[in-house]
């Protein structure tokens, strides 16, 4: 293996072919062994499902240089059972979890020049997906599925440090209330690409989506998990069966009880009250946290902390969860998997 001519500093996050990702294919009711290959490319029939009716589904999650040189993914078993309660919502086949880190782990391993070295911020971001494939034309769940897990360097979200920016809350609604809003499926994304296109428009970062029931309580910030700090120390997260269950959301409820000492509540978060925090933020894997500046909903502009300037507690919980993920911070029992 050689080495890659990569500016790891300057990476963004689009998309870069490296040397092999996992395929495994589901056909007369089983997976076959699965394996690495280095074809980029998929070939899949004209009548897909995945194709026609959006029987899609996908994951993402990280690999970390530790200082040591050693390789960290961060809690994959937690992706692997999203997968699967995306599976059953869509009715795809679900992949056990052991296969799934398996493969994770084979992808990182067969791509590891590939991982930007310690001290960069940068990672290797990795994508498993599913889709529904063969010959098909009527509204059915698919004969056969591909399986796969490929990967690319990313740089860090935060080129000159965290920074807080801007958001708008959207018209739109983003999932159904008994929709598939808690399934991380394709569908859902091309939805809001036009709501995201909006906001951009009109230069806010992303939009945030409200219940779909009464528009009264926040949901979503884009495509990523909405929490706030009150002025008495509490850490919110809304709580919806319509949201997408962030790993990061709850690896930071978790820390902002048994490392930060707050008091972490999955509640309601209204939108007419967002004066109760002092501190809000955005979060999920590829950012980790992103420090919400301030929040447009209809003609009034809600400033939290600071325009520029990052809270305090959004900092201390973004250094907490960075350090374990990099292997500087000690981790809870089980969040670490060492390659
Ligand atoms: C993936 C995703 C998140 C973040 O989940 P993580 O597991 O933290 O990466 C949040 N919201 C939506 C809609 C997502 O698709």
């Amino acid at each position: 293996m050689g080495k890659v001519d990569i500016k790891w500093s300057e990476l963004g996050f689009s998309y870069i072919k490296t040397d092999y990702r996992y395929l495994s294919y589901w056909k007369d009711g089983k997976w076959d062994d699965g394996e690495l290959t280095k074809d980029n490319q998929v070939h899949i029939s004209e009548g897909s499902t995945a194709l026609h009716y959006g029987q899609t589904a996908f994951e993402g999650l990280k690999a970390y240089r530790c200082k040591d040189g050693s390789i960290n993914l961060f809690r994959p078993d937690e992706n692997a059972k999203r997968l699967q309660n995306s599976c059953r919502r869509l009715l795809m086949p679900e992949i056990p979890t052991d296969v799934f880190i398996q493969a994770c782990l084979d992808v990182v391993k067969a791509n590891e020049h590939f991982i930007p070295p310690y001290g960069t911020g940068a990672t290797l971001y990795i994508r498993p997906y599913i889709v529904g494939v063969g010959d098909n034309i009527g509204v059915n769940p698919a004969p056969e599925y591909l399986f796969s897990v490929f990967c690319m360097p990313v740089g860090n979200y935060f080129k000159g440090g965290l920074a807080p920016t801007n958001f708008i809350v959207s018209e739109y609604d983003r999932a159904a209330g008994n929709g598939t809003g808690a399934a991380k499926v394709g569908g859902n994304y091309a939805a809001s690409l036009l709501p995201g296109e909006e906001a951009h428009q009109r230069k806010f970062s992303d939009c945030i989506y409200l219940d779909p029931q009464t528009h009264t309580k926040i949901e979503e910030v884009g495509a990523a998990n909405f929490f706030g700090i009150t002025k008495d120390n509490q850490f919110v997260t809304p709580l919806s069966p319509s949201i997408l269950p962030s790993i990061t959301k709850y690896s930071l409820l978790y820390l902002a009880e048994h490392r930060l000492g707050l008091k972490a509540v999955e509640g309601d978060v209204a939108i007419n009250k967002l004066g109760e925090f002092v501190e809000a933020g955005a979060c999920g894997t590829a950012a980790v946290i992103s420090p919400i500046a301030g929040i447009q909903y209809k003609d009034d502009f809600h400033v939290f902390y600071s325009e520029t300037e990052v809270g305090p507690v959004t900092r201390r919980l973004y250094d907490e969860l960075c350090g374990i993920q990099f292997g500087d911070v000690e981790a809870p029992e089980g969040w670490i998997i060492k390659i």
